[in-house]
C-alpha cells in the first residue's frame, strides 16, 4: 500500500495526521493537527463540515433498535 505524502499544518507546519474511514461507500477523511488542535473532514476528496460528517458517521453506525 502506497503512503500518501503527509500534509502539513497551515499553521505550524507539522505533519497532519489522516485518518481515512469508509462510511457507505463514500470515503471519509479527517485529518487532524496534534499541535493546534485543528480537524478537517472531506467526503470524497471535497472538504465538509464537521457537523456533516458526524451526521454520516452517525447515520450509518449509530442505528441500534
Ligand atoms: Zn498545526
Amino acid at each position: 500500500m502506497a503512503v500518501q505524502d503527509a500534509d502539513r499544518c497551515p499553521a505550524c507546519k507539522k505533519d497532519l495526521v489522516r485518518v481515512k474511514m469508509l462510511v457507505d461507500g463514500n470515503n471519509l477523511v479527517m485529518t487532524s493537527c496534534a499541535n493546534c488542535d485543528i480537524r478537517q473532514w472531506s467526503r470524497a476528496g471535497e472538504q465538509i463540515d464537521l457537523s456533516e460528517a458526524l451526521v454520516e458517521v452517525g447515520e450509518h453506525s449509530g442505528r441500534r433498535r
